[in-house]
């Protein structure tokens, strides 16, 4: 039964489409199981229906038009209990509804399974016999197994509009969003451009071409290379294999010149799609067929199939990226989306991100943030592999994104996202204007950099300083550690653009989520291993040759301020600091002229909020990663789109956390930042000033969001929504009281698309 599961999941994922998968699923399913009848309905959740849409064993004409109402049939009661139901006598239960187009009277066992996601049901799998007995346990486990594996395609298919195509016949256009998460505010209307990895051929996206001798010109050169290769390959082995061995070279080559590679790759090149997608079909049809051969020496032939499509693959997409272009207003779309890959299309033309995996604190969407791009994150059900090349909307607010969206839908977004350009156009002349509540309280607010290169967005947005400035990704776009003149060069760069407004730099924070290419840490638990400070107490050298960099850079400006990230224990911040007089010493022993710093200490971990007041009595400052503190508080990796619902600054237990940590740093006399991402989020930032938070980190481009809700706020009425939300229970109810009081105070526009 596995071996059969397995084959028929398989080939459901090379399907073409939608309807395609649902045909091999009731002709698979029928045959597997031996029944006489597999029929799949879908759920219309506009029309209240569950719609006959294939069958193998029903008449065919029925399908599309057996219509259950969401309180008829059998079919409906699967749906209505989520649960399967298995009965021998059909005909008679009170639940039948007969459909003379479908001639179904005759069978008498039926068994029925809900095609489940996310715990909402897509449609309805059954089988019928004629046998009036019920299906046997096995055959119950077959089904309900077939179904789950069923129910992440349709999905799919849902997302892309499939679903909605299928059903109504009209013109494929989607109203039902896709359910991702806000990774960067604002709205983007755009082309998807489908990233894939490039190792991976079951990655490739679809992707139609017109010029198709173009296509298969590109398909032949890859071909003749890789047969290049193995022509070179097999001489070069000729002194040291048997010639029986290499003879495996010679049946590889024919493979390449086949009909049924060659050929039928090019013909699916000649409908009109790309050759890497066209190359993936034909390769998973062949290892399917060779799956299903008895002989085991054909079997293993399906392997070295996959390893030949593997190097035409490679070809292919050399050729590919020399002409890979991004069009104007390009969404960029894809499981995985890495902060390079982003920073690899033209500003100009990138108008939104939207990613498959990841959450509001990935790096990719703090990026997004950085330039001001809007962002949707973990939004699983993304069909990348169907999506290049379609119209798509993105609502970094709400996380929804569309898909070939209708008229109504791309209408109503248009509008929106004219609101929010007068919006942003009058927010633009708040730079110039001090952060000031309405009573006067001046709360500086900074930018957090690193990620780029170039600081001028964080210059241009009007910051009081740089709160943040994540120095590993210098460290990470390089084949080594950057030596003390090179760090120099870039550290100075940035505290002379500031200057003499401070510019605080986080000595090495990597690990975690943070890998250096050259330094590789494989850890079952990285985030709670060696990352930050750990490793950099661990390496004095690596320390030390930073922070003499930093206070070089300083010289002269006196504006640095040394931020020390992951501490758990006070003995890490002692050592550091005597490691930082150890370097200031030294220099002056040098004959430079160097300023002792100002040291922090990030909050990011539980024992150091239980400890604040200890640690804050050591430095000159505290600094609140609340992107880390919320995850270690909640257990809730940062990353993991699964999770992703449960991780919310806004925890009661977050907000109790960070003002014990706010009230600690006070009473040992010290001011206190927030750094992590909470400094952005308009709602929380209405907390942290009834908290009295001292000063806001943030990406430059929320700047002057938060700048006009610090403007339109007094510390009084900031206090008393603060004590309102600390006697709330749930992160929800916390967000919903606030998201209404900006709304009220006209704001309604920082935290949904619009004005
Ligand atoms: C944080 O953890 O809140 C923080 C600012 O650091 P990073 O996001 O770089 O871990
Ligand atoms: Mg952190």
């Amino acid at each position: 039964m596995l071996t059969t599961l397995r084959r028929i999941i398989q080939e459901v994922n090379a399907a073409r489409n939608l309807d395609q998968a649902l045909e091999i699923i009731v002709k698979g399913v029928r045959e597997a199981m031996g029944a006489d009848v597999c029929s799949v309905y879908l759920t219309d959740d506009n029309l209240l229906q569950h719609v006959l849409m294939a069958t193998e064993g029903l008449a065919p004409e029925s399908v599309g038009h057996v219509r259950l109402a969401f309180d008829q049939g059998l079919v409906s009661m699967v749906a209505n209990r989520a649960e399967p139901v298995n009965i021998d006598d059909a005909p008679n239960h009170p639940r039948f509804v007969y459909f003379p187009e479908t001639a179904e009277e005759q069978f008498f066992g039926f068994l029925g399974v809900p095609i489940i996601h996310h715990r909402k049901v897509l449609g309805v799998l059954v089988v019928q016999q004629v046998a009036a007995r019920r299906f046997d346990e096995e055959q119950e486990n077959f089904l309900i197994t077939i179904a789950a594996q069923l129910a992440g395609a349709m999905a799919h298919a849902e997302a892309s509009g499939e679903i909605d195509k299928l059903l109504s016949q009209h013109d494929g256009a989607s109203i039902r969003p896709i359910l991702g998460l806000s990774g960067a505010p604002g709205v983007a209307i755009g082309k998807a451009v489908a990233i894939y990895p490039e190792t991976d051929l079951e990655k490739i996206p679809d992707r139609n071409v017109t010029d198709m001798d173009a296509e298969i010109d590109a398909f032949n050169t890859a071909l003749t290379s890789v047969k290049q290769d193995i022509t070179t390959l097999s001489k070069r082995l000729q002194d040291v294999l048997p010639a029986g061995e290499r003879a495996l070279f010679d049946a590889y080559l024919l493979m390449l010149d086949s009909h049924s590679l060659r050929g039928v790759t090019a013909a699916r090149i000649m409908e009109g799609m790309w050759a890497p997608a066209a190359l993936r079909r034909t390769v998973d049809e062949q290892i399917q067929a060779f799956a299903e051969m008895d002989d085991p020496y054909m079997r293993e032939r399906g392997e070295d199939l996959r390893e030949l499509a593997r190097r035409i693959l490679h070809y292919l997409l050399q050729n590919a990226k020399r002409d890979l272009h991004y069009p104007p207003r390009t969404i960029l779309v894809g499981d995985e989306i890495t902060a390079a890959q982003l920073a690899e299309v033209p500003r100009e033309n990138l108008v939104g991100v939207v990613s498959a995996s990841g959450s509001r604190t990935s790096h990719v969407s703090i990026l997004a943030r950085a330039l001001g791009i809007p962002a949707v994150m973990g939004a699983v059900d993304l069909p990348v592999g169907r999506i290049d090349g379609q119209n798509i909307i993105a609502d970094g607010y709400s996380g929804n994104v569309f898909v070939s969206p209708g008229k109504e839908v791309r209408a109503e977004y248009e509008r929106l996202a004219s609101e929010e350009e007068g919006l942003n156009a009058e927010l633009v002349n708040l730079r110039d204007q001090p952060s000031v509540t309405e009573d006067g309280k001046s709360i500086p607010l900074k930018a957090n950099t690193g990620l780029l290169s170039d600081i001028t967005p964080s210059l241009n947005s009007g910051a009081d300083g740089i709160g943040l400035y994540r120095t590993e990704f210098p460290f990470m776009v390089r084949q080594r550690f950057p030596g003390e003149e090179e760090q120099l060069r870039i550290y100075r760069q940035a505290l002379m653009a500031f200057a003499p407004r401070p510019v605080t730099l986080r000595t090495l924070d990597v690990g975690g989520d943070k890998a250096l290419p050259y330094f590789p840490i494989i850890e079952d638990n990285p985030f709670l291993g060696w990352r930050g400070i750990r490793i950099t107490l661990d390496h004095p050298e690596l320390f030390l040759v930073q922070v003499r960099a930093m206070l070089r850079a300083a010289s002269g400006l006196d504006n640095l301020e040394i931020l020390l990230p992951m501490i758990s224990h006070i003995a890490e911040l002692d050592e550091a600091l005597s490691l930082i007089h150890r370097a200031v010493d030294e220099l002056q022993e040098e004959g430079a002229t160097i300023t002792k710093p100002h040291v922090g200490v990030m909050i990011e971990v539980p024992s150091a909020v239980y400890q604040a007041e200890q640690l804050a009595r050591r430095v000159e400052f505290l600094s609140i990663g609340t992107n880390d503190l919320t995850q270690y508080l909640l257990a809730v990796d940062r990353n993991n789109s699964r999770v992703a619902s449960l991780y919310d600054a806004l925890h009661p237990a977050v907000l109790r956390a960070v003002y014990d940590t706010v009230n600690a740093a006070h009473r040992a006399g010290k001011p206190v930042s927030v750094c992590g991402e909470m400094a952005g989020d308009p709602a929380a930032v209405v907390l942290l000033v009834g908290m009295g938070i001292d000063s806001l980190s943030m990406s430059a481009s929320s700047l002057n969001r938060i700048k006009w809700v610090i403007r339109n706020l007094s510390t009084d009425r900031a206090r008393q929504y603060l004590d309102e939300a600390l006697n709330m229970e749930d992160a929800v109810s916390i967000r919903n009281f606030l998201n209404e009081k900006l709304e009220t105070a006209g704001m309604g526009g920082l935290i949904r698309a619009g004005r």
